[in-house]
């Protein structure tokens, strides 16, 4: 057939690399620099010369954004074609990948910048605008729509809802009262969770609310479980019904999900050899990320054994991942000498998804 995801093979599947830039405290005390990118042509160099130690690796990536882009650089140029596929009716998925301290949350919500007076905050991320987005087009299409969002995180392999009540599901990962919320399948193979909250939204700043909701939730958590946000991966999920009419004056609702994934810190994946009491829960991050990197390349690759069962952030994001289907990576990295190994790994796992 004619159709554009037949035609360029892989294209489904997009790979963009942003590198933050120093920090004052890393300005300050003159940390050296060992990433540059050159944005036109979509490469990042990672090079150190040390007596004993010389590095000089070059990768190429769909696009790549450097340590001065911009939220609403990354966001016109690499997400926002995404989101119109979501409303075309495509199930689309953009992950944040990268070692903890690199921008994932930066980039997917944003720097904490208040709106003022009605202005959208120039460090927005990725989530806040591609709602603003959706709305947007919505509202020029005197669409007729309904929307509904899910907030959650998995951390060793367990669901926590973000969205729940606070005296009911939201409880602590070593919490022995909770209950953890269920993955189910229903006959079919489409998997769903049983006992999530799904919030019925009708307007951006319903949503915002939402999120700033689950955020502190994740928040919280963090503080009191020593970073534990660096460990879990987070899950926004938009889903949208729209009512179309055919030419034929046939009604057909077209469903579009849109799935904004922040990752567990990818420095977990180094951590698989731990023999202490963690050992389980780097086992099971390991097992998502690394099972999330398999799934990516057997798409990219059209191999026929898709892995989605091997771990539970894949099962969840089944219907989002492969087929007609659109996924977008967005690996981060610190541009310190400090951070280069990881870097390096971050590189490497990200260059094989594509
Ligand atoms: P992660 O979620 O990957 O652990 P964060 O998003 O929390 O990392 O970012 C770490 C710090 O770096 C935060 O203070 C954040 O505001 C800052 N930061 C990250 N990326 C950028 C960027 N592109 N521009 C400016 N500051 C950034
Ligand atoms: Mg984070």
């Amino acid at each position: 057939s004619s159709n554009k995801h037949d035609k360029d093979k892989g294209v489904n599947v997009q790979v963009i690399l942003r590198c933050r830039p120093l920090s004052d405290d890393e300005i300050r005390v003159r940390t050296p620099v060992v990433i540059s990118c050159n944005e036109h042509r979509r490469e990042v160099s990672a090079v150190q010369n040390i007596a004993n130690k010389q590095i000089d690796r070059t990768f190429a990536f769909d696009k790549v954004f450097g340590p001065n882009s911009q939220q609403k650089d990354l966001f016109n140029q690499a997400i926002s074609p995404i989101v119109n596929e979501v409303l075309e009716g495509y199930n689309c998925t953009i992950f944040a990948y990268g070692q903890t301290g690199t921008g994932k949350t930066y980039t997917m919500e944003g720097g904490g910048r208040k709106a003022k007076n009605g202005e959208f905050p120039s460090d927005a991320g990725v989530i806040p605008r591609s709602v603003r987005q959706i709305f947007e087009i919505l509202e020029a299409q005197l669409a007729e729509y309904s929307m509904k969002v899910t907030f959650l995180e998995l951390y060793n392999e367990e669901i926590t809802d973000l969205l729940a009540p606070d005296e009911s599901k939201f409880t602590f990962p070593d919490d022995k009262s909770k209950k953890p919320i269920a993955l189910m399948e229903d006959g079919k193979g489409a998997v769903f969770v049983r006992g999530l909250e799904e919030e019925i939204v009708s307007s951006a700043s319903e949503i915002y609310k939402i999120l700033d909701k689950g955020s502190a939730k994740r928040r919280t958590a963090e503080t009191l479980l020593n970073k534990q946000s660096s460990r879990s991966h987070s899950i926004f999920s938009i889903t949208i019904h729209i009512k179309e009419c055919t030419p034929e004056g046939e009604e057909m609702i077209k469903c579009g999900k849109l799935n904004l994934v922040d990752l567990a810190g990818s420095e977990n994946i180094s951590r698989s050899g731990a023999k202490d009491g963690r050992a389980r829960e780097a086992g099971e991050i390991n097992k998502s990320l690394l099972t999330l990197g398999r799934v990516i390349n057997a798409l990219v690759e059209h191999s026929g054994h898709i892995p989605y069962r091997d771990s539970k952030l894949t099962r969840l994001l089944r219907d989002s991942l492969g087929g007609k289907t659109k996924t977008c990576i967005i690996a981060t990295v610190s541009p310190s000498i400090h951070c280069l190994e990881e870097t390096l790994s971050t590189l490497d796992y990200a260059h094989r998804a594509k």
